[in-house]
């Protein structure tokens, strides 16, 4: 497993936490700060235990903060504010053509993300569909989970998975990276909320997209959540004709 050497931090990835989580790091008035959009970076430190980061004290706590781009990012399809996505935007068709190496890099990053989101953190969601865990992926998981690595050839297979004209359009990495942002939301919100009828209401809700893997735009304005525009739109969610239910005013 990759430990942090020389008293540094090791970042493992980029994911949401919960909105009381404080900076592992003190900031310069010396008291832990939190995290108000509920994302942060996640570091290992030389025992192998895993701390929670806001992105300038992970900058400081790395050897190079180059680092902190080669990790997966499972807030991704979080909503961006308008600045970050025109960044985001400008940054791209600023970009160069990527190198061997970066192409390799950014396919291990895809592969670590689609193994940990389709094994471990989309499976874990409370009665989710049996499906998404997928028995020919155990073993690289459980690989991955003790190394902390993928080799090449797995890499190559577990994206080959994530392509395959059998893997169907919600158990994609894209859709399973809106069910794992929005079952985040929809938890928080039932934690926040004392309403009995509105936590009902919202488990409910939970429920569908645990057995579903989508929500529709009515379901996501009716929770209250703020996603990605493009959420649960992936080419072939739908049916075949990606009409969304719901559209006729039917929340069910
Ligand atoms: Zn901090």
């Amino acid at each position: 497993m990759t430990q942090a050497q020389h008293g540094g931090w090791i970042p493992v990835r980029k994911d949401f936490v919960d909105l009381d989580t404080r900076c592992h790091a003190r900031g310069t008035t010396g008291r832990h700060h939190g995290f108000p959009d509920g994302r942060a970076y996640i570091l290992r430190d030389a025992h192998g235990h895993e701390y929670p980061f806001g992105e300038d004290c992970a900058r400081a706590a790395v050897l190079h903060p180059d680092q902190l781009a080669q990790v997966p990012d499972y807030t991704e399809r979080d909503v961006v504010r308008q600045a970050d996505s025109l960044d985001a935007v400008i940054a791209m068709a600023s970009r160069r053509r990527p190198s061997a190496a970066q192409r390799e890099a950014g396919q291990r990053l895809a592969a670590i993300r689609y193994l940990v989101l389709r094994m471990e953190k989309v499976a874990a969601v409370p009665r989710v569909q049996p499906t998404v865990r997928f028995a020919p992926l155990q073993d690289v998981y459980e690989h991955f989970q003790r190394t902390g690595e993928l080799s090449r050839a797995q890499v190559a297979r577990i994206l080959a998975i994530e392509k395959s004209p059998t893997t169907p359009p919600r158990l994609k990495a894209l859709n399973l990276l809106d069910v794992y942002t929005a079952h985040v939301k929809l938890e928080r919100l039932i934690a926040a909320s004392n309403r009995l009828d509105n936590i009902r209401f919202l488990r409910g809700l939970h429920d569908w997209l645990a057995r579903q893997l989508v929500l529709s735009a009515a379901q996501i304005a009716a929770a209250g959540i703020d996603m990605h525009p493009q959420a649960f739109s992936s080419p072939g969610i739908w049916g075949a004709d990606d009409a969304q239910p719901g559209e006729s005013g039917a929340l069910f």
